[in-house]
């Protein structure tokens, strides 16, 4: 028997999935506003795990450091312009217009930023902003506001689980009420009852074959909430970071072109020239990522017979020299020395297009309140940061506009919370429901008596996202991926576990993760089928331009295990009215 002791309820009145920037910034707002809520935040992994310790290159805010010139109304131009006009441009003015703030308060936390020779945080540039804002502690941001903000948890006296895996959203009647989590140490199952629910679970990189994202960021939130019968929405919009350090696909921060690095190609041109002649390597990520591209089609990337795993262009530091290289991207020098044995000093480093980030989303307006359709909401349901899409990016993110984001809109969205629980009861959950069918679920993966590993399943779905929903797509390819997801997903209950036990059986929380890469990745190249036009990311060959009389509005994307449901949803056009985007 594997659970035989030990469930009971757990009453918050705030749990928070999610112990990354966004779920961490909100959890300290609550406890700002209300000191007497009892918080909780809830992690697969520990907090500082988080994938947003992994982020490198800055978070912007005009604080007009550098460039005495900057406005928060053109760092929301350039946001909007950024995203090819599909970001709610109400909430893109929050953004830019709470940034300053925001990021003072995280120095005053403690958060120990990078320097001008006079003391004020220092700024620099990045892909697609007009002007010098990103603030930065080198190459280590995230890590550097990270480890502050769990700090700030423990000194507000929030509640951590940490290791323990959400597997379900309790959803009933247009009410969440909790949730079911599952203690990866020893297998225990417990119903979490709460006044209000947030997800900030992240982003859902690994749904590909080849990300700069870590292992935990497999769209759970996003897969619990569509299963739950809730949108998703601009699934479609997936972000390739330009460069990937090849093969390994991890990240070399835009930091490193914002410090004045050189795409160049097996000729020895910096063919940006030819793709974003005023922006060079600073053009945002979707352009720089397609440019890549298209120098490795026409033949120009080094490597091209496509041996030993493909081609790859070069990102070039050497002219930048060592004293810089060393203090202002020393990670990316480690990394490109570690994992490839490049010296970035004399070298330069081998790089293409990697899976980054995802612009969709559970949708939220700019309360951090999810909605359940075009015009409802969902009682005490809220989320914010990478899992959200309230939609600051649109079709397409500028660099160092995320970290932004969950701070912002994680402070929001704890605020939010706050004001929220005041009036509200502790929901009734019938727990022993719960409890048993999730039991089942655990039971029934490990009674399954299948032939397919996990990992062969995964890869094999992994691959066909990267083959038939990447940079470039086409109608024929994406119907032929769409099917062959829908195979693969059908096999899952042939998968077999070894390890039977209850104790770290890692094996059940990677094939809990499989299924929600498998229903992300469904909706992901659903929502690029139906978008028969070219906007940011979403990069359709079939159809090349942007088709704002059909195509300006948002995707919302219903899931269920036969087949998915799009609806749709206006875009808020309140400052810039579209134009063509050339850089
Ligand atoms: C390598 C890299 C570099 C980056 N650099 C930058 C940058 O310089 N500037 C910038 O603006 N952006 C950057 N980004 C993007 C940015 O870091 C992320 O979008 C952001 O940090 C996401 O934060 P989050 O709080 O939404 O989620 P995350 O930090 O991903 O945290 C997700 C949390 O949810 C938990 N979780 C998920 N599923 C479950 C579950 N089922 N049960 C329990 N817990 C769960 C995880 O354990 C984790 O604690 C970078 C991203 C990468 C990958």
């Amino acid at each position: 028997m594997l659970f035989a002791v030990g469930e009971i309820m757990l009453d918050h009145d705030v749990i928070i999935i999610g112990g990354g920037l966004a779920g961490c910034r909100a959890a300290v707002e609550i406890a700002r506003t209300d000191p007497s809520l009892n918080v909780a935040v809830v992690a697969k992994t520990h907090p500082i795990r988080s994938h947003s310790v992994a982020a490198q290159g800055g978070i912007a805010a005009t604080l007009k450091n550098v460039d005495s010139t900057d406005t928060w109304e053109a760092h929301a131009f350039d946001t909007v312009k950024g995203s090819d006009y599909l970001a709610d441009q109400d909430a893109v003015a929050i953004l830019a217009q709470e940034a300053p703030d925001v990021v003072i308060d995280l120095e005053h936390m403690g958060v120990l930023f990078s320097r001008l020779p006079d003391g004020r945080i220092a700024q620099r540039a990045f892909g697609g902003h007009s002007h010098n804002r990103t603030c930065y502690a080198a190459d280590k941001t995230g890590h550097a506001i990270l480890h502050e903000l769990v700090n700030n948890l423990r000194r507000y006296g929030v509640q951590i689980y940490q290791e323990w895996y959400v597997m379900r959203l309790i959803l009933e009647e247009g009410e969440v009420k909790g949730v079911v989590m599952y203690h990866i140490l020893d297998g225990q199952i417990e119903i979490v009852r709460a006044k209000a629910v947030m997800f900030a679970t992240g982003g859902y990189g690994r749904v590909y074959n080849t990300t700069s994202n870590d292992f935990a960021s497999t769209g759970d939130g996003l897969a619990m909430t569509a299963m739950a019968g809730l949108p998703l929405q601009d699934m479609e919009f997936v972000q390739f970071h330009p460069t990937g350090l090849y093969p390994v696909g991890v990240l070399i921060s835009e930091a490193v072109r914002g410090e004045g690095a050189y795409l160049i190609n097996s000729q020895g041109d910096r063919f940006m020239a030819n793709y974003a002649p005023s922006r060079m390597e600073l053009a945002p990520r979707d352009i720089t990522s397609r440019a890549i591209t298209y120098e490795i089609r026409a033949g120009r990337g080094i490597n091209n017979d496509g041996s030993a795993g493909g081609s790859f262009v070069y990102l070039d530091l050497r002219h930048m020299g060592e004293e810089k290289i060393m203090s202002r991207v020393p990670f990316c020098w480690e990394e490109a020395h570690r994992l490839v044995g490049v010296d970035a000093v004399t070298q330069p480093i081998p790089v293409r297009p990697t899976i980054h980030y995802c612009m969709g989303g559970i949708p939220v307006n700019t309360d951090g309140r999810v909605r359940s359709s075009d015009s409802g909401l969902v009682e005490g349901f809220f989320a914010a940061g990478e899992s959200a899409c309230v939609s600051v990016h649109g079709a397409n993110r500028l660099g160092s506009n995320s970290l932004l984001e969950c701070v912002v809109y994680g402070k929001r969205t704890g605020a939010a919370i706050a004001h929220y629980v005041q009036n509200r009861k502790l929901p009734t959950v019938e727990e022993q429901r719960y409890i048993q069918e999730a039991k089942a679920e655990i039971q029934t993966l490990l009674d399954q008596s299948g032939e397919l590993r996990i990992h062969h399943l995964r890869q094999a779905f992994q691959d066909t996202m990267t083959q038939d929903c990447g940079v470039f797509r086409t109608e024929a390819v994406l119907q032929e991926g769409q099917e062959r997801l829908h195979n693969l997903q059908q096999q899952y209950s042939q998968i077999y576990l070894d390890d039977k036990g209850k104790d770290w059986n890692t094996e059940i929380i990677e094939a809990l993760e499989l299924r929600s890469l498998m229903v992300v990745g469904r909706m992901i190249i659903t929502s690029a089928l139906n978008r028969r036009e070219s906007r940011g990311a979403h990069f359709r060959e079939d159809y090349p331009d942007r088709d704002d009389g059909n195509f300006l509005k948002h995707t919302l994307t219903y899931y269920s295990p036969s087949g998915i449901d799009i609806q749709n949803r206006p875009v808020a056009i309140t400052m810039f009215e579209p134009q063509e985007r050339k850089y």
